[in-house]
């Protein structure tokens, strides 16, 4: 399995981050996949959302992303969904100690303490080479109960301002990283 991790320096007035993502409303992610049979890069930017599953040829069951690769023509799939919704502030918020440890994503080995894993990734075929996250939406909620639209600039930062406690809110040094686990 593949773990899709966030990270971000939150101003001392949020609560948590986490993308706006509904039923009602599926956001689509964007990627650049890798073929991990031929190593060649998909030539095209791909979007999936976590609420559709399709049909794998062959009765090989459900995934969220089927694609075959250009190159090698490899039925490739990948496999998503939400496993830690929300980056918080606080740590302990965001990473359950003993589902981490049972999904094979113990901190000692990478540094992704302050990570949040907001997706799991079945992935066969397809390693990613590229998380596309500025054009996703996200929201913010502040330590207030209030929430905000967030979408990130290509360095990895968002400025607003709350109105209603006059103060500035913002995140800067937006990461994502790729790590494996079980
Ligand atoms: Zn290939």
């Amino acid at each position: 399995m593949l773990y899709l991790f966030m990270c971000a320096e939150l101003s001392d007035n949020i609560k948590k981050l986490y993308v706006d993502d509904t039923d009602v409303n599926p956001v689509e992610y964007s990627f650049k996949f890798k073929c991990t049979k031929c190593g060649e890069d998909a030539e095209k930017i791909n979007n999936f959302n976590l609420h559709e599953k399709h049909e794998i040829q062959g009765g090989k069951g459900e995934a969220t992303f089927i694609m075959k690769c250009k190159f090698c023509e490899s039925d490739n799939t990948v496999l998503a969904n939400t496993f830690e919704p929300c980056l918080f502030a606080q740590q302990e918020e965001h990473s359950d100690n003993d589902k981490r440890k049972k999904y094979g994503l113990n901190g000692n080995k990478i540094d992704i303490n302050n990570y949040a894993a907001i997706m799991q990734l079945d992935s066969r075929g397809w390693a990613i080479n590229d998380f596309l996250y500025t054009a996703l939406p996200f929201k913010v909620e502040l330590n207030s109960g209030k929430i905000m639209d967030c979408q990130f600039e290509d360095d990895g930062s968002w400025y607003d301002y709350d109105d209603e406690s006059s103060e500035e809110v913002y995140i800067t040094d937006f990461k994502y990283k790729i790590e494996k686990g079980k």
